[in-house]
């Protein structure tokens, strides 16, 4: 380990901290900010700003790591997918999403993730660690390099290339709280890149206490995956749902945004072939989020190797989509992205190493099984 620390770990305030701590005015905060995350400069010499004996001390103390990148992939449809390595076992992805008038970035918060949700990729791979906030922001410097590369020209401070960044990769973000708060913070620092909180978006599978802290410290827009109307489905396909159950959940949305004008809530739905897409499901979830100022964003289930489940047929999708627009409420349907190189939602693998030893354990369960 070094013993520098990493530049790409500090958000405003605590990139303050450390320059008050040596002596220095506030302000080189807001300098070093600006060079790395809005002109992409990742070299202390070329900070044409900081004095000579600055930026020695910084040579000295810090560094500026971001991850290698193992593989870059790009689909028919335009979607790009990197595979990120993190250290010597493991590594994450990220994708990004061209559309006509906006470019998304979909980055991870964690390596694998540990709550084991039934129909997700990722789940299948057990957990390993949370992501340092160097981690996270990284993705975002990585694929506005590469983007910029890609178009001949530097799209650092350009924000039509990556204009929304959504939580939605491996991993859950509240489960990685801190890390994740300071890289948010830099995602709509002026300084840093600039986002809009409507075009910045947090995914949980409702980790409420956490949720509640964040609203305390942010207030970056809210996907919260539902995926059932009712409890006995959603303890199935969510297990999280078990501790943090839907009547507790929902409360739990509302005052994230309560005070906030204009603000709702997004309820990412998996459609599942004949396990949450009947028509009496859809009438059953319009009629939980009635009161909600809520957006229903219905996702067609992204099959991976060994997934239990099947995509829901195109008719139950808009039978269902009908059914809750009929109701009042605003229904997405998103077309699966990158699926073409399993970058699509719930297809995002990377490399774990499982700490949780799930894979031993299903096996351990399934030999059981099987005697
Ligand atoms: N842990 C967070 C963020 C990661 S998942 C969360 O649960 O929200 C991002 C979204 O993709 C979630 O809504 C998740 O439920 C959905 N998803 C996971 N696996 C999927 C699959 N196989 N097909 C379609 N969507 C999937």
């Amino acid at each position: 380990m070094s013993a520098k620390v990493n530049l790409l770990d500090f958000d405003r305030k605590s990139m303050e901290a450390f320059f008050v701590s040596r002596g220095e005015k506030a302000f080189r905060a807001t300098q070093v900010i600006k060079w790395i995350h809005q002109l992409g400069v990742t070299h202390f010499d070329a900070m044409t700003n900081l004095s000579k004996s600055l930026r020695a001390w910084l040579h000295e103390e810090a560094e500026i790591v971001i991850p290698d990148i193992v593989l870059e992939q790009q689909s028919a449809d335009g979607t790009i997918k990197w595979l990120l390595r993190v250290d010597d076992g493991n590594s994450i992805e990220m994708v990004y999403i061209p559309e006509a008038n906006r470019g998304t970035l979909c980055v991870s918060s964690q390596v694998g993730c540990a709550l084991d949700c039934s129909f997700c990729s990722t789940a299948q791979q057990g957990f390993n660690r949370n992501l340092s906030t160097a981690e996270i922001i990284s993705q975002l410097h990585i694929a506005i390099r590469r983007l910029s590369d890609k178009l001949g020209h530097d799209a650092f401070g350009k924000k039509r290339v990556v204009s929304n960044v959504v939580l939605m990769g491996m991993g859950e973000p509240l489960l990685n709280f801190n890390s994740v708060v300071k890289a948010l913070n830099l995602m709509l620092e002026d300084n840093a890149y600039g986002l809009s909180k409507r075009r910045v978006t947090l995914s949980t599978a409702g980790v409420v206490p956490a949720l509640d802290r964040l609203g305390e410290v942010s207030d970056v827009s809210l996907a919260v995956s539902l995926h059932a109307p009712y409890n006995s489905l959603r303890d199935k396909l969510v297990p999280l749902n078990k501790k943090y159950p839907i009547e507790v959940l929902l409360p739990a949305c509302r005052r994230y945004i309560a005070g906030q004008a204009h603000r709702s809530v997004t309820f990412e739905y998996v459609m599942l072939d004949g396990v949450n897409d009947l028509p009496k499901q859809a009438r059953d979830l319009a009629k939980l989020l009635r009161d909600m100022p809520a957006k229903i964003n219905l996702i067609p289930f992204n099959p991976f190797p060994g997934s239990v489940y099947a995509r829901s047929s195109d008719a139950a999708i808009s039978k269902f989509c009908e059914i809750l627009a009929a109701q009042g409420l605003t229904v997405i349907t998103r077309r699966p992205r990158g699926d073409d190189i399993d970058a699509a939602c719930g297809q995002l693998a990377g490399k774990v190493v499982d700490k949780t030893k799930r894979l031993q354990k299903k096996e351990h369960v399934l030999q059981f099984s099987f005697q």
